[in-house]
């Protein structure tokens, strides 16, 4: 069987039945026969939608960092939490692998994986640079897995239970950018694939294969 045959072909990620791919009306969704699991969805403005949310992660990673996310209160004794002082600590008490990790996992990557996703969605909407648009979508594919932003925000959460019993906490801007941030990943995430992103491109460049040749 031919590649091109095999990208008509789609698998029921519940019960693994092979379905053939049809042409969807605008805005329905694929389900599977048997279990009814959503296959695939036609999205109205995928890439409108999905450039919009990825603007709004990309400030609120910004505000995130730049902003209090909480502010701890031991019988009147203050001590605001913020990005800069949690690196600052983890520097002091030279735990550089860590700090480096850190700095990687929950800033680095999810600012290239945002940045990416808004240079090529804009390049998508403009039809231009196939090339470095599919670099860009292989770069983020890869990227996806190792931001750890969510599992960061997570773990301060659970530390804010652990506080709660002898501490008042004040909860800061940062606090709510990452909030944020987390929702619109899971938005995100639910629903938007990243082969979706590959189905527009292949419709505005032509073939994978073939935007290569042509570049
Ligand atoms: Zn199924």
């Amino acid at each position: 069987m031919k590649k091109n045959e095999l990208d008509k072909l789609i698998i029921c990620k519940k019960c693994h039945t092979l379905h053939r791919k049809i042409r969807l009306h605008q805005g329905t969704k694929a389900r599977c026969r048997l279990c009814d699991t959503v296959l695939y969805r036609d999205h109205k403005n995928l890439i409108d939608t999905t450039l919009a949310l990825s603007l709004v992660s990309l400030i609120s990673l910004v505000i995130a960092f730049s902003f209090s996310i909480l502010t701890i209160n031991i019988n009147g004794i203050y001590q605001s939490l913020d990005m800069s002082s949690i690196f600052v600590t983890i520097f002091e008490h030279k735990q550089y692998l860590v700090g480096v990790m850190l700095a990687f996992l929950i800033f680095l990557f999810p600012v290239s994986i945002f940045v990416s996703i808004v240079i090529l969605l804009t390049l998508m909407k403009l039809k231009r640079s196939g090339y470095l648009v599919k670099r860009l979508l292989i770069l983020v594919a890869k990227l996806l897995p190792w931001s750890m932003i969510d599992i960061f925000f997570i773990s301060i959460l659970v530390a804010m239970v652990k506080l709660f019993d002898f501490a008042q906490l004040e909860l800061g801007i940062g606090f709510g950018a990452f909030s944020v941030i987390l929702l619109l990943n899971l938005f995100i995430l639910k629903r938007i694939n990243i082969s979706d992103i590959w189905e527009k491109y292949d419709y505005i460049y032509g073939a994978r294969g073939l935007a290569t040749k042509n570049d």
